[in-house]
């Protein structure tokens, strides 16, 4: 009998291996700590997810040559959320492991060479001439640098030798040398961590009485913390209803019973305020933590492992702080739940929220998600009672809700003939704004200046050359931009199909809309945000500090506008258009619409002055666009759950979405057919399978690239089935790589 260690390697398959730790390591490789292995001539870093004894031949199972940690990475509840991850979202367990593990900053990869006997031979036939190139000198200097067969030398010192790096590839070619990557382990330098909250916070967090509804919700979730049960509560309060208290006190709460607070917002810039204001409320010995993938390797990793020891007890992150090692976890706060950007849209495709609620759950934990536009599957978790309902109906301090008016563009333009973004409505209401000396946002949910290209002659589009996409005109780049694949190329004069010269842009997009308002109101200060326009946190923090400042007037940009900031002096928010998503083929798209809509009318009115929004539609009658006009929850509940149960969709059936990709679309048809074989008979089992057919992006970064969507009234049957079918897929020699499946997909696209 031996003791095997499973360990779970960043590799794309739905596999762990099975290794032996070797006689001084056998007590050190427990359950959860990191571990080199060799793979595939490499050294790889995993982690031990099971152990288990055996009758095996020693010899024939591989050792693991290294165990990095002295105490367990992962604990006994986040290996089990790891496997629930795999299996529910069908992803590789490796990976999903790896984005659970801190940065591994202790180990580097090191190419190390070897010399081969053919090499061996060849340097001694080289040192037989009588002259030599300098090419020939450099090749015996590097071979020469060998004393026997098995010695191995770094690839960067041989570089030294001369030659470089064309030299050392020469000679692999001609088999004189072996590569292979070994790990070698860094000298840790000691990180003195304290906390990564930002420190240049100015401590006005003024503790409010709380209203009475703030009350009541707060002590609902106290009660579960004070219980120490799992339960969810979903915080349902208009924006300005002043969510963020209920959370502090819930967190409070979870720290005052000896617990740890783990809190997810939707996006990186949203860490910053909500870690400042809680580091201010809740002092530094709560260690307030910031985590997300945007931070360097090195910050990561000792904020990681300072929350591991326990020296950070609240973690405020994005999607993958889900993953954070707390232990005695007593709250989890998932912020605005209905977020697309909980999503993880690569590999393994988790929703941090419903990753959240199974961690809550394994470690008995109490929930809070939060939203002003609940998604259809909490709203409907509530409904059905899985979830406990809080609500916050009014905005704190009697606030009015912002007035909201529709302008309907087709009217517009009847009565204007004017095409231009910004309509007279729209432009009055600014002009009013800057005269009375108070802000206005504007909102315009399109990157670039111009959609499209078009050739007016042939009606073709511009597309990129490896997506099947038209490319989005960037003015002052002066290029068109792939915005899936980041291929761009100057603008054409003449229409690459047809050849003519009657090339016209099409559509206005954020930078061209800042323009317009730039010509319009020439000496209002203007400032854009978007991703071509704010690339980093500092610039991202400037532009909205500006704005907060009052040393801007307008703010222009995309939805990064509608999210979360509480700004006093808007007075109005203009949406240039509420229609852009409408449009997509995507079973989410009306959803989608109202949730902007909400959530930028929100943002007007939140101090003392009185709030107007205005919209800009070609719909006015769409129920997305009434309801989010009046931002009424309840109605757009209603109209969109009758729409989602008619069709099977979320949340009245589990869906998921598979696409099959290749380069060559033989392939990629050949894998479809055979994957509709798999799962058609499935259908008698009460599954819905449609396709396949072209994805909507039919071609993406250079694949073919068609479409399953698989409808299933059970969660279990819809697990089942598609782990049986891609365990089939994988019979027939389909390869593991092109059979791409989303569950629970946020988007179809
Ligand atoms: P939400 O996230 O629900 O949109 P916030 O939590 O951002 O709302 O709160 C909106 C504003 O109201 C903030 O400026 C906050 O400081 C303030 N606020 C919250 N609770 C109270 C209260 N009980 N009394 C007065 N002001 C409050
Ligand atoms: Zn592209």
């Amino acid at each position: 009998m031996i003791e095997l260690c499973e360990v779970a390697l960043p590799v794309p398959l739905r596999t762990t291996f099975t290794y032996v730790a070797p006689g001084s390591l056998a007590s050190a490789a427990a359950n959860g700590m990191r571990v080199v292995v060799p793979f595939r001539n490499r050294a790889l870093v995993g982690v031990v997810v099971a152990r288990a004894q055996a009758e095996t031949r020693r010899d024939s199972v591989r050792e693991i040559s290294e165990v990095l940690d002295r105490e367990p990475a992962l604990t006994a509840a986040l290996i089990a959320l790891g496997r629930w991850v795999a299996s529910y979202y069908l992803a590789p367990v490796g990976e999903v492991f790896r984005a659970m593990l801190p940065p591994v900053v202790e180990v580097r990869a090191v190419q190390e060479l070897s010399r081969t006997a053919a090499g061996a031979e060849y340097v001694r036939e080289l040192e037989a001439l009588e002259e030599r190139t300098d090419e020939e000198r450099a090749e015996v200097a590097v071979l020469g640098a060998f004393s026997n067969e098995g010695e191995a030398i770094r690839a960067a010192r041989l570089r030294r030798l001369g030659g470089g790096e064309g030299l050392i590839a020469r000679l692999l070619r001609r088999g004189a040398l072996e590569a292979r990557v070994g790990a070698r382990r860094r000298t840790r330098a000691a990180v003195e961590f304290e906390s990564n909250a930002p420190a240049e916070w100015s401590p006005d967090a003024p503790r409010h009485a709380l209203n009475s509804e703030q009350r009541g919700a707060l002590d609902a979730v106290r009660a579960d913390i004070a219980a120490g049960e799992f339960r969810v509560n979903l915080l349902h309060g208009v924006t300005g209803s002043g969510k963020t208290e209920v959370y502090l006190g819930a967190i409070e709460a979870a720290l005052a019973a000896g617990g740890t607070a783990l809190v997810l917002v939707p996006e990186i810039a949203l860490t910053m305020a909500l870690s400042r204001l809680l580091e201010a409320r809740l002092g530094r010995e709560a260690g307030v933590t910031v985590l997300h993938s945007a931070l360097p390797d090195a910050e990561r990793s000792a904020a990681w492992w300072a929350v591991r020891r326990g020296a950070g007890r609240v973690v405020v992150g994005t999607r993958s702080a889900v993953f954070a090692p707390l232990e005695g976890l007593g709250l989890v706060v998932v912020d605005e739940e209905q977020e697309a950007s909980y999503k993880q849209e690569e590999t393994p495709k988790y929703n941090g929220r419903d990753a959240a609620l199974v961690r809550a759950k394994l470690e008995g934990a109490a929930v809070v998600l939060g939203s002003a536009t609940p998604s259809l599957e909490s709203y409907q978790n509530a409904r059905r009672g899985k979830f406990r309902l809080l609500e916050l109906p009014t905005r704190v301090g009697e606030r009015p809700l912002a007035q909201v008016e529709l302008v309907d563009l087709r009217e517009e333009f009847r009565r204007t003939h004017s095409t231009r973004a910004l309509g007279e409505r729209l432009r009055a209401s600014i002009a009013e704004r800057l005269a009375s000396g108070t802000q206005a946002l504007i909102l315009i949910n399109r990157r670039g200046y111009s959609w499209f290209q078009l050739c007016r002659s042939c009606g073709a589009a511009v597309e990129c050359r490896n997506c099947s996409i038209a490319l989005t005109y960037h003015k002052r780049r002066g290029r068109l931009v792939c915005h899936y694949c980041a291929y761009s190329r100057p603008a054409p004069t003449a229409c690459p199909k047809c050849s003519q010269k009657y090339m016209y842009f099409v559509g206005e997009g954020a930078e061209q809309v800042e323009e317009q308002l730039r010509a319009e109101f020439p000496r209002a200060r203007i400032g854009r945000l978007d991703r071509d326009s704010v690339r980093t946190q500092q610039e991202y923090r400037k532009i909205l500090g500006a704005f907060a400042a009052g040393e801007l007037d307008l703010l222009v940009g995309t939805q990064m506008l509608a999210k979360g900031h509480d700004f006093h002096r808007v007075t109005l928010v203009g949406v240039v258009s509420a229609d852009l998503a409408l449009g997509l083929p995507d079973f989410r798209a009306a959803e989608r619409t109202f949730q902007l809509l909400t959530q930028v009318a929100g943002r007007a009115g939140r101090g003392e002055l009185h709030g107007d929004v205005l919209i800009q539609t070609h719909y006015p009658e769409h129920y997305a666009i009434q309801a989010g006009a009046r931002q009424d929850y309840l109605a757009f509940f209603e109209k969109e759950a009758q729409f989602r149960r008619a069709m099977h969709y979320p949340p009245f059936a589990a869906l998921a979405n598979v696409i099959v990709r290749d380069r060559s679309i033989e392939n990629a048809a050949k894998w479809a057919r055979q994957l509709a074989g798999i799962l058609g008979p499935e259908e008698e089992r009460g599954l819905k399978v449609l396709g396949p057919a072209a994805a909507p992006l039919a071609r993406l970064r250079g694949e073919h690239r068609l479409q399953f969507l698989v409808k299933s009234p059970r969660r279990t049957l819809l697990t089942q089935t598609l782990t049986r079918a891609l365990d089939r897929c994988a019979e027939k020699g389909i390869p593991e790589g092109a059979v791409l499946v989303d569950v629970d997909p946020v988007g179809l696209m």
